[in-house]
């Protein structure tokens, strides 16, 4: 199927349960990007700052674009100024940077907190005690210039279905008292992103608002090697 066969496919099935799709275009040529734009899609999410600065100057301006990878604090002030949501908000220094960023463009920068719930090593994000504590710290309390819209996660890349539900339920769960206990009365905190293309099904079924899918749109993507590991986030 064409990529945009794909979109309004996929947009279509998820609309329905009100699930939000980013179209995960990292490595996809402006070409791809504007035929899932041309059929309607208007969010699309980058792990890599340098490549999304550039697609963001070439394309059109009314495209949301997320960051999903992991971000270093000193690359916060190049994407600060048109970033609709960074994903993968994973350190108080990160947030402090973002705000810091955000106030010197005179805006909010919306943010999701990225909580690992994976069985791996690699995976970046807040544990759970880490996550309360920093949302109870006044570190955070004195930052103006971010609004947290809700968390983020990964789970383990396994085949294993019965483990990527159980990540994905305490996900759905550690949200459902976050909201309770830090935004009960702010209904900008509303967003569960999980999901990828090879379990967002199960994402789904399991509380997800909004879903990361890539391959599934775009087709496999072709490993590129980085020179050094910090160029590759
Ligand atoms: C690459 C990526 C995706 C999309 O992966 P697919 O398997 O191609 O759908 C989703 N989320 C994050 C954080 C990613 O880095």
């Amino acid at each position: 199927m064409s990529i945009k066969e794909n979109i309004t496919k996929i947009k279509t099935d998820l609309a329905v349960l009100g699930v939000k799709l980013v179209a995960v275009s990292k490595t996809k040529s402006n070409e791809d990007i504007m035929e899932a734009y041309d059929a309607g899609q208007r969010v699309f999410g980058e792990n890599h700052v340098q490549e999304l600065v550039a697609k963001y100057e070439s394309l059109p301006k009314d495209i949301q674009w997320h960051l999903i990878g992991h971000l270093q604090t000193n690359k916060v002030k190049y994407i600060a100024p048109f970033i609709h949501l960074i994903e993968s908000v994973d350190s108080l220094k990160l947030l402090q940077e973002i705000n810091k960023q955000a106030l010197k463009n005179n805006r909010v920068i919306d943010c999701l907190l990225q909580v690992y719930i994976a069985d791996e090593e690699t995976k970046f994000g807040f544990a759970y005690d880490e996550l309360i504590e920093l949302l109870r710290s006044e570190e955070y309390g004195a930052l103006k210039n971010i609004r947290i819209v809700g968390l983020m996660g990964i789970a383990t890349n396994t085949e294993v279905e019965r483990q990527i539900i159980e990540e994905f339920k305490e996900l759905a769960v550690l949200y459902t008292g976050v909201k309770q206990s830090f935004f009960r009365n702010e209904d900008s905190f509303h967003e569960i992103s999980m999901g990828m293309s090879s379990d967002y099904k199960l994402a789904v079924e399991n509380g997800s608002t909004m879903v990361r899918l890539g391959s599934t749109i775009f087709g496999k993507r072709v490993v590129k090697h980085f020179k050094n590991k910090e160029d590759a986030n």
